[in-house]
């Protein structure tokens, strides 16, 4: 069983090497933005709630954050991990995770701004499935319409040039002091760079998993 979080900014990949980590790992995703994105798709009070947040790429309150986080780790089976992506954002929300589980190592991509707004600003997703796609290289085969489910592809309302860099802004004050208290309690890294906007996700996926194993967590 390995607990772990992923750290990259915003449009840096997590999602979806998360979402192939967790097949060969056979660990639980919980990423805080899709289930606060569902929390608005549906309409909840909550979800209500935490929208205006969401929706100017500011963080939603540590105490709503930490409640949704429980909850859903309630629902990771006995004796399965998982992978954290988008908690924590900050330093109190990761003092608060320590209290409930002990994480194993941390995951830290390394991409460069560019090749982050790059790709956020030609990423869709359909509205009925929530694959991911990008204009740029991963088109659907027809416009604007899921390969999978022949869904409506959207463009999430945060994903423009200019709610990218506040994004990106806060990301990169938040984790500074995330990166470093994890570093002090000596948890150990798995860094890994992308450098280039086309590198395929299975290069980065092995990448990860190289330093795993070499940790002995894979
Ligand atoms: P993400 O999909 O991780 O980019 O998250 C999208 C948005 O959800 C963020 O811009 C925040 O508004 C909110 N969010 C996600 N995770 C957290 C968290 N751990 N703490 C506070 N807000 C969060």
């Amino acid at each position: 069983m390995v607990n772990l979080i992923i750290f990259g900014a915003p449009g840096s990949g997590k999602g979806t090497y998360a979402s192939r980590l967790k097949d060969i790992l056979n660990v639980a995703v919980i990423a805080t933005g899709d289930i606060f994105r569902e929390m608005i798709k549906e309409d909840t009070p909550l979800g209500r709630k935490v929208k205006s947040y969401v929706e100017k790429g500011l963080l939603v309150p540590d105490d709503i954050t930490l409640d949704v986080l429980k909850e859903n780790m309630a629902k990771i089976p006995r004796g399965r991990g998982f992978i954290l992506d988008g908690y924590p954002r900050t330093v109190e929300q990761a003092k608060a995770l320590d209290k409930i589980a002990k994480i194993n190592a941390i995951i830290h991509l390394v991409v460069p701004d560019w090749i982050i707004i790059e790709r956020l600003s030609s990423r869709r997703i359909c509205k009925n499935c929530g694959a991911i796609y990008n204009l740029l290289f991963l088109k659907p085969k027809n416009d604007m319409i899921c390969d999978h489910c022949g869904g409506p592809l959207y463009q999430r309302p945060d994903d423009t040039p200019e709610v990218i860099q506040q994004r990106i802004k806060v990301y990169e004050m938040q984790t500074r002091s995330l990166l470093e208290y994890y570093r002090e309690k000596r948890i150990p890294f798995v860094e890994v760079k992308c450098e280039k906007l086309e590198t395929p996700p299975e290069v980065i996926v092995q990448e990860i998993l190289k330093g795993l194993k070499s940790l002995g967590l894979a």
